[in-house]
């Protein structure tokens, strides 16, 4: 049987990262989409084990301890890490699995399976419409706005380390690249 294959998509918050993977999740139904674990608070309209699997400080730390993750990172103040059940039990059963990390997890996973894995960066035209998207979305107040954009820059820095490189201007536009990224990846054509 065939490995599967691991495709990481990286957006600094606000490119519209959730958006696509949102699109992807509903027309990709064979791409395993990972559930991380966060520290972070619950946004509206987010769904415990769907979105995340919200944890408290002191579970985070524990799973740690049991090495429960391929890979964790502290991003935007709070913790966020990998389920390392999910990404063997899919390695192992050739099950194609999607990832949205920040650029610590996807160097991560490059590191540990760089013949399986494949990175995307999706980049917004813009530092400025990054914060018109973040304002326009409405769910972090504004220092948590701050400091998303602060590591936004950072984060365009390495736009050029990756796989692919993704701009997400015109919305439809973006979409149609990285849907045939994906199907690339997982062995597949446009055509099916
Ligand atoms: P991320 O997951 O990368 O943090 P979201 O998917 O939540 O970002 O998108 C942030 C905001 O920007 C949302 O309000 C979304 O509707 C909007 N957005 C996404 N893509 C575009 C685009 N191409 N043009 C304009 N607005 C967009
Ligand atoms: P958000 O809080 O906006 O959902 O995500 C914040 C950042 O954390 C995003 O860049 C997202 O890709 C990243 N992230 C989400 N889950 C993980 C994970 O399991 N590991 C790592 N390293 N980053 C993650």
């Amino acid at each position: 049987m065939p490995r599967g294959r691991l495709i990481v998509i990286v957006a600094p918050s606000g490119t519209g990262k959730s958006t696509l993977i949102d699109r992807l999740k509903a027309e990709v139904p064979e791409l395993k989409w990972s559930v991380s674990c966060t520290t972070r608070p619950i946004r509206e309209g987010e769904v415990d084990g769907v979105n995340y699997y919200f944890l408290d400080r002191q579970t985070f730390s524990e799973k740690i301890a049991d090495h429960d993750f391929i890979e964790w990172a502290v991003v935007h103040s709070n913790f966020y890490g990998t389920s390392k059940e999910f990404t063997d039990t899919g390695l192992k059963n050739g099950v194609n699995m999607l990832f949205d990390l920040d650029v610590q997890g996807a160097d991560a996973i490059k590191r540990l399976y760089p013949k399986d894995s494949a990175v995307i960066f999706i980049e917004p035209p813009s530092v400025e419409d990054l914060l018109k998207r973040l304002k326009k979305r409405g769910t972090d107040p504004q220092e948590v706005i701050d400091e998303r954009v602060r590591n936004a820059k950072k984060e365009l820095l390495r736009k050029n380390d990756f796989d692919y490189l993704v701009m997400n201007d015109e919305i439809d536009k973006a979409y149609a690249k990285l849907k045939s990224i994906i199907l690339k990846e997982m062995g597949k054509s446009e055509r099916g």
